[in-house]
């Protein structure tokens, strides 16, 4: 499959408008530019494209809350705060190929009737802000931004804003409060941003890989993209890959190619000769799969049937020597960090979840501990405001349900077998 995301990355000014406009960047602006916005939203209807950011929910559905709301001013939002342990997947974007996703975000602020787009992008991606900021000058420069793009009388306007390294202000809600310069906690749903959103008013919110689509959509049509990848999710889809991989890093490939695939073929397979033990397949928040369910597509649907889901693609690889106790410790200790406090079962779970863990991971495990997680993480599952809780309970559950012979072991015998 031809790149589309990560299109001439590997040049070393790819992050230049001169290299973008040669390479026939921003020519999907100017002839979204020519369609009615109801069209455009048409064509991402047309592709099938859902949201990269996890959920996967209809980009076009979203789109026409916001677009039949009729409050004005209404805000584009990019989230590209992607806090969660194992997901890099937008930073290629963001570092080497920024114009696309500013053209994404025009066309989309264009459909939308959005005037004023953001980009909240996480505290720990300095080098990334330089280059949003440096391209969002160049755009303005060149009539991509502004009051009057392209000389078609369209306006749209970008900024920057940098959040302070909060994992839960990748949800909506909770980026939307930090955005307004509260503190980063989720608000209720409903109302839902689309409608109530920044400032009280109709506001998208969609991650920088799916906005970053959107000028490929436009370039070869819905139908035609809806035809690349799985007939459920279409599309590219970026797949960052980490742990015990030859070729560690990030990914174009069609929706739906297979974990088995993306592990042994892309990623050059398991380091050092190992056997592969386990793949949490869509960033630490989802559930884990033990080898022999590696077999299958990674899309949202085939995932969720594998018993896991696709998040935001970061397939996390452990082989052989990794032990999972201290995985699933490390998770928590993670969740317990971040989770922002408003709701009991979290604030508190996740303490809880961490403190045993912690002392079976240094030996002195208790007989009755696995029973004890189980019951925790029963109280959180589906028991909290946002996901960060199901997230924290999902590893220990999906953990206990595949390795619970290592947690038994670990108590058993008051150490840990792996050296790493
Ligand atoms: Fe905050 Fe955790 Fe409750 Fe989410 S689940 S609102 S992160 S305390």
């Amino acid at each position: 499959m031809e790149k589309v995301l990560l299109k001439n990355i590997d040049n070393p000014n790819s992050a230049d408008i001169e290299e973008y406009l040669k390479a026939g960047g921003y020519k999907s602006l100017s002839r979204a530019l020519g369609l009615k916005p109801k069209d455009v939203i048409e064509e991402v209807k047309k592709s099938g494209l859902r949201g990269r950011g996890g959920a996967g929910f209809p980009t076009a559905m979203k789109w026409n809350f916001a677009a039949a709301d009729p409050k004005f001013p209404k805000y584009l939002l990019c989230n590209a705060d992607e806090g969660e342990p194992g997901t890099f997947k937008d930073r290629p974007i963001l570092e080497k190929n920024p114009h696309l996703l500013i053209e994404g975000m025009a066309i989309s602020g264009y459909a939308l009737g959005s005037e004023y787009g953001y980009v909240y992008l996480r505290g720990e991606y300095p080098h990334a802000k330089d280059v949003l900021n440096n391209a969002i000058k160049q755009a303005y420069e060149k009539n991509c931004l502004g009051d009057n793009i392209m000389g078609k009388g369209t306006r749209f306007h970008l900024a920057v804003y940098q959040g302070a390294g909060a994992y839960i202000c990748g949800e909506e809600t909770a980026l939307i409060e930090s955005i307004e310069g509260k503190k980063g906690q989720p608000r209720n749903k409903p109302p839902f941003p689309v409608n109530v959103g920044a400032w009280a008013m109709p506001t998208i919110v969609n991650n920088v890989e799916t906005l970053s689509n959107i000028p490929c959509i436009i370039d070869m049509g819905g139908e035609a993209y809806s035809k690349i990848g799985s007939s459920d999710c279409p599309g590219p889809k970026l797949f960052c890959v980490s742990g015990c991989v030859e070729r560690p890093g990030v990914y174009e490939l069609p929706m739906g190619t297979s974990l088995k695939d993306i592990i042994y073929n892309h990623a050059g397979g398991i380091k050092n000769g190992r056997k592969l033990k386990a793949v949490i397949p869509g960033g630490i928040s989802t559930p884990v799969l033990p080898a022999d369910k590696i077999d299958c597509p990674m899309d949202f649907v085939a995932m969720l049937k594998a018993g896991s889901m696709l998040g935001s693609g970061a397939v996390i690889v452990m082989d052989e020597s990794v032990c999972m106790v201290r995985i699933t410790y490390r998770a928590l200790k993670f969740f317990e960090h971040e989770s922002c406090g408003k709701c009991v079962p979290c604030r508190e779970g996740t303490v809880w979840l961490r403190k045993v863990l912690e002392r079976i991971e240094n030996g002195k495990g208790r007989q009755g501990d696995i029973e004890l997680l189980s019951g925790v993480a029963g109280n959180i599952y589906g028991k909290t405001f946002c996901p960060l809780g199901d997230g924290a309970a999902g590893v220990v559950m999906g953990m206990l349900k595949h390795f619970r012979n290592e947690f038994e072991e670990h108590i058993r015998d008051g150490n840990c077998k792996f050296n790493n």
